[in-house]
Parts: C-alpha cells; structure tokens; sequence
C-alpha cells in the first residue's frame, strides 16, 4: 500500500513552528484526566457566570479545533486548507440553544454557510446538528413515544413544532440541493436519535434520487447500527435512492453508559474497543463494496480504519479520488492522516466549525475529553508533532 501517514513534514506544513509548539503543550495538557474533568466541569461554570475568561480560550482549545467566530474567520483557514489540497466540512457550532427564534436563527446560519461553501472550491459539504433546529424534549419525546413514530400524534402543539423543524431541514436541503453541496445530519444520543433516523430516510428519499446530497450519520460504537446501516441500504434500494453514509464511532461513550446504568437498561454500546473497530471497518466495507448505491464519509482518525479502506480502493482498481469514497479528520485532530492523504489526492477533509465562542464550549469540551483518554491515536498526535518539531530544529 502506497500510503503512509509518517511524513511529519507534509502533515504539519500548514503550521508555524510557534503553533505547533502550541499545539504540543495543549495536547500534553488535555491528555491529564484530571486537567479535562477540571476544565470540562469548571468551564460552563465560570462562562455561565460571565467571568472574563474567553481570552484564555480563544487562544488555547478554540485556536485548536476551530475555524473562528464567523464565517469570515473561518473561511480563512478553509483557504489556507485549501492550498494543501484539504477539503473542509463547515459545522456552525451552535449546539442545544432551545427556542423557536434560536432554530431559525441557526438554520439562518447554515444556509449562509451552504450558500459561502458554494462559492469555494473546496468545501463540498456542511454538517448540521438537528439539536440546532429542534428542541431537546421534542426529539426526546418523539424518541419514545411509539404511536407518534408511526406518524399519528398525540399533541398538535408537538406535532406543530415538529412540522416546523421539518420545514427547517426542507429549506436547508433545497439551497443545499440547489447550489451543489452536500449535507451532513450529525448522530447524537441514543435518546433523540430515532427522530434524527427517520427524517434523514425521509430527506435522503426526496433529495438523493440522481446525486447524494444528504448523509446520515453512523455510529458504530452502537451494537445496533451495523445491522441499521444495512437496513438503511435496503431500504434505499427498495424506494430507489442513493444511500449517504457517513460513519463514526461515536462521541458519547461515557454519557450513554451512564444513562442506561442509572435507568436499568443495557448500554446501547460495545463492550470494549475491539467489538466498535470490528463493527466500524464492517460497515465501512460494506458501503465500498456497494459503492454502486452508497456515497461512503469515513469520519475517523483511526490509521488502520483509513488505511484499509484506501486498500480496497487500490484493490478495487479505484482512483485514489474516486467520487463516492471522502475521508474525513476533526480540525486540530489527526493532521497527520489528513495532509498524508491529501498529498496523494484523495478526497480528505477537516470538519471545520466556527461560531462564538461560548456557543461552541460543548463541542469543546468534548474534543477535550476525546483527548484525555491515553490512548494510541492521541500519544500517536503527540509523537508527531515532537518529530516534526525536532526536525525542523534540526535543519536549521
Ligand atoms: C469528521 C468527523 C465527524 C464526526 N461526527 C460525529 C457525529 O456526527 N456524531 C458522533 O457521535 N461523533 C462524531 N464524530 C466523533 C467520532 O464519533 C469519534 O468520537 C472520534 O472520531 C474518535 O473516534 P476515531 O474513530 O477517530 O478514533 P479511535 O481512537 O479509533 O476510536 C475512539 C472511539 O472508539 C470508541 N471506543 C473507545 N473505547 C471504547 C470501549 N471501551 N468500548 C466501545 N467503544 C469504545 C469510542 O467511540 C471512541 O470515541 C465525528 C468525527 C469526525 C472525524
């Protein structure tokens, strides 16, 4: 396999060596479990609280995994992505605002972004979270309540609002549609996720029929969603529509464990890492070796998960920038496979968010907590940026 993820020169170019250095002590720091329950449980505190310390984050986690405060901002470093070959997928960062006027405001936003992606020439794709059009309790309620799964509601005022959120996702996917750029439905938790499923299918029935404008999201660390990713496909099949699948394994390990512990029922999830992997390389095989009706986002920064995908690729006898297979790494993760894999023209991106400060602290915090755990990939970050440090000391 011609693809390796070694060269700390190509990952890191896009960096001066002061924000490498940046990088390195942010990083060493978030990998202290202590420091990130500290933070992750202090912060919203001292934010909720107005105390002034937005300047310590913008110039430490924010700088990190965020494009900026506005588009504007970010549209700059989506440039300077750009001139390395990497594509971006914008995220206006806004989660969990509750509100009519919030939702419009948001979906305001990401019609700005779809609108600015489609003037860019790498910016293919823009994510939206529903929790940023739809209230919390709504989904939740939706998620449990059988009878209004089958479409027959209980509550007009429910249903009113679930109309409206609808009608929301309907305009975002008409500009998407319109101007060419595909739409990313974030996953989230276990207990809103039905709703999130069942409008996706709805959307990708409407909006996929030549092209795959909308993708639902995946997360294989759930022990159902290889099985639904299948029935998805079948599903696509029968209605005659492209499936759009992007997969993850998941961002709310230790919330959804916690909550199926405290409630009595079995953790949705895995029993360890090695039974997510098995699952999240599966699922990716199955959506290349469908590729005929399935457009695949491989989210991850797992090196064996990438790379044996481009294997198939190779095997397949695809071009390393086959249409309908896109990697993707978070912004301030994983920059290593990115920029390796750009070099070689393969369709890779960042998932870039921008939005103000204090709206952006749970994807924050969760990055955060992704990081803490001393695990392969983070020490594998580290490592690279020390050997790309040394290496440019050394050449001077
Ligand atoms: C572009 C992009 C978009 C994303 N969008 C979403 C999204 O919409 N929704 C979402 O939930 N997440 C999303 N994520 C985050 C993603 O789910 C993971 O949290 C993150 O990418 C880390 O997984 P990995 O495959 O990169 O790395 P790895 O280090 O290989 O895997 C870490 C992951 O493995 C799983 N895991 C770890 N330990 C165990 C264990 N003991 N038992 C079972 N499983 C375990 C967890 O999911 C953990 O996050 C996105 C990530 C990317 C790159």
């Amino acid at each position: 396999m011609n693809l390796s993820f070694d060269n700390t020169q190509n990952a890191f170019a896009y960096k001066s060596t002061a924000d490498l250095k940046k990088a390195k002590f942010l990083i060493s720091a978030i990998q202290s479990p202590i420091m990130v329950t500290l933070a992750t449980k202090v912060t919203p505190v001292l934010m909720k609280y107005g105390m002034p310390i937005n300047g310590i984050l913008r110039s430490t986690v924010f700088k990190q995994f965020v494009g900026g405060e506005t588009l504007e901002e970010s549209a700059r470093t989506s440039k300077l992505l750009g001139s390395y070959g990497v594509q971006v997928i914008l995220d206006y960062g806004v989660e969990a605002k509750e509100g009519e006027s919030n939702f419009d405001d948001v979906t305001e936003h990401i019609i700005e972004a779809i609108d600015f992606a489609a003037t860019q020439n790498n910016i293919p794709f823009v994510s939206v979270k529903l929790t940023g059009i739809a209230s919390m309790a709504l989904l939740e309620h939706l998620n449990e309540a059988p009878r209004l799964r089958s479409g027959i509601h209980d509550s007009e005022s429910e249903n009113a609002e679930w109309q409206r959120v609808r009608e929301r996702m309907y305009a975002i996917c008409d500009v998407a549609q319109e101007k060419g750029v595909g739409i990313l439905l974030d996953a989230e938790e276990t207990w809103i996720q039905d709703p999130i499923d069942r409008l996706a299918v709805e959307l990708m029935a409407v909006y996929n029929k030549e092209n795959v404008v909308v993708y639902n999201t995946y997360q294989l660390y759930r022990n159902d969603r290889l099985i639904f990713l299948q029935l998805s496909h079948r599903i696509a099949k029968e209605k005659g529509f492209l499936l759009g699948a992007k997969l993850v394994r998941g961002a709310y390990m230790e919330k959804e464990r916690e909550r199926a512990q405290q409630n009595g029922y079995p953790s949705p999830i895995h029993l360890d890492k090695e039974a997510t992997d098995k699952d999240f390389d599966a699922a990716a095989l199955y959506c290349i070796q469908n590729k005929e009706t399935i457009s695949l986002l491989l989210a991850t920064h797992n090196e064996a998960s990438n790379i044996q995908i481009a294997t198939e690729m190779k095997n397949a006898g695809l071009d390393n920038n086959y249409n309908r297979v896109h990697f993707s790494q978070l912004y301030g993760m994983g920059d290593h496979i990115t920029f390796n894999m750009a070099s070689k023209g393969y369709n890779v991106s960042k998932y870039l968010p921008f939005g103000p400060i204090s709206e952006v602290i749970p994807y924050l915090m969760r990055r955060a907590e992704e990081n803490s755990s001393v695990n392969g990939q983070t020490n594998k970050e580290l490592v690279m940026i020390k050997r790309e440090l040394a290496r440019r000391k050394h050449k001077k």
